[in-house]
C-alpha cells in the first residue's frame, strides 16, 4: 500500500472552504489532470489545487 496523498488526507478531513465555509467536494484527476477540492457554493468557486492525479475508483462518481 502506497502513502496516502495530501489530497487523499484532506478529503478524510471534510475541510470547509476558508472562504465562506461551505464544504469543499473532491475532484479526482484521474491521472489526466490535477486533484483539486472545489467549493460546494457556486458564488465562491474556491479551489485548492494539488499536485497528484488520484485515480478514482468507486462506483457511484458522476464524470463530467
Ligand atoms: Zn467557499
Amino acid at each position: 500500500m502506497k502513502d496516502k496523498t495530501v489530497f487523499e488526507r484532506v478529503i478524510e478531513m471534510n475541510q470547509k472552504c476558508d472562504i465562506c465555509g461551505s464544504i469543499m467536494l473532491p475532484m479526482y484527476g484521474g491521472g489526466w489532470d490535477n486533484d483539486r477540492i472545489v467549493c460546494t457554493n457556486r458564488e465562491c468557486c474556491a479551489e485548492i489545487e494539488f499536485p497528484t492525479s488520484t485515480e478514482y475508483i468507486e462506483k457511484g462518481g458522476s464524470m463530467e
